[in-house]
């Protein structure tokens, strides 16, 4: 039966934020039953706790942030797509600046960092947001379909006019020793020639070749190249993942994206919560067998791959 996660122990992990530049640390500390994935900013005035939820989200260019007036924390989507994978469903999360560290671009960091300090169950049953209509999100020509699935599918597609991306294509099934595998290592990219212009709109300023695959008009211009030959969908893949478990459950569905970003991801989210027929919560009690040997590969000793 699987039950509520949340972390052995408090562990911390620090860096730069890849937009703000900043320098942070953060503390994860565990949490009880049905808390949910909670940041608080301990470097403001009041201790407000803001809930990792698609109905908080208020930025989503080029990263997903949530909260409010100065309350807010940015590019959470990382971190948060590693919680998502090792199921850890409770957690309180301090940070002392406005974003999340960006490590090395991906979520193997945090995913080491988490396995490290070890799971844990709590005494309640998880439980899942379970999909019941096709449920659709178009912006232009990027969009996001989800449909009712006993599995967590994602199938995404991404298209760039540059010779080493064009078009990349992968489905990939939810579970966490998939991910783990295929997508924690997967890291964000960017475009040389944009650089200039995020640094203008306040973004990118703590970017560089040790947290990003950078290209310029031909070729990767970082030294070791790609971990995979389509890192780009893959790590697509890995922001799905982050910003669709800010629906707060577990998901069960099949998603297909195609250019899809941040926004649309929030989008969809919004739109699945707007009415309560789009879906169900259910206790893992109620699960197929099937999902639950899915999701329950992934051994709670912090030593094992
Ligand atoms: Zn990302």
């Amino acid at each position: 039966m699987l039950f509520q996660r949340t972390l052995a122990r408090e562990t911390k992990v620090g860096g730069r934020g890849i937009h703000s530049g900043k320098k942070v640390e953060l503390t994860l500390i565990p949490a009880n039953s049905d808390t949910g994935i909670v940041f608080v900013r301990t470097d403001l005035p009041e201790r407000k706790e803001i809930p990792a939820h698609a109905l908080r989200v208020s930025a989503t260019e080029n990263n997903t942030g949530i909260g409010e007036k100065n309350y807010v924390i940015h590019t959470i989507e990382h971190l948060l797509s590693a919680l998502y994978a090792l199921g850890i469903d409770n957690l309180l999360i301090e940070i002392n600046g406005p974003e999340v560290p960006i490590m090395d671009g991906s979520a193997a960091p945090f995913i080491y960092v988490l396995k490290e300090a070890g799971l844990t169950h709590l005494s309640q049953h998880k439980k899942f947001l379970v999909v019941k209509k096709e449920l659709e999100v178009k912006l232009q020509d990027k969009w996001a379909v989800i449909s009712p699935c006993d599995h967590l599918i994602i199938e995404s597609e991404v298209v760039f006019p540059h010779p080493l991306i064009k078009r990349q294509k992968m489905s990939f099934q939810f579970s966490p020793t998939n991910y783990i595998r295929e997508i924690s290592r997967a890291r964000t990219f960017g475009f040389f020639k944009d650089v200039d212009m995020l640094k203008r709109k306040g973004l990118a300023r703590g970017g560089s070749l040790d947290n990003a695959i950078v290209l310029d008009d031909f070729k990767v211009m970082n030294s070791e190249g790609l971990r995979f030959p389509n890192e780009f969908i893959r790590h697509k893949i890995l922001d799905v993942v982050g910003d669709m478990s800010l629906l707060g459950h577990p998901l069960l569905g099949r998603m297909k994206t195609f250019r899809s970003g941040h926004l649309v991801h929030n989008q969809l989210c919004r739109k699945i919560l707007s009415d309560p027929s789009n879906y169900e919560i259910i206790s893992a009690i109620s699960l197929p067998k099937t999902v639950e040997e899915d999701l329950t590969m992934l051994d709670l000793h912090p030593s094992l791959a």
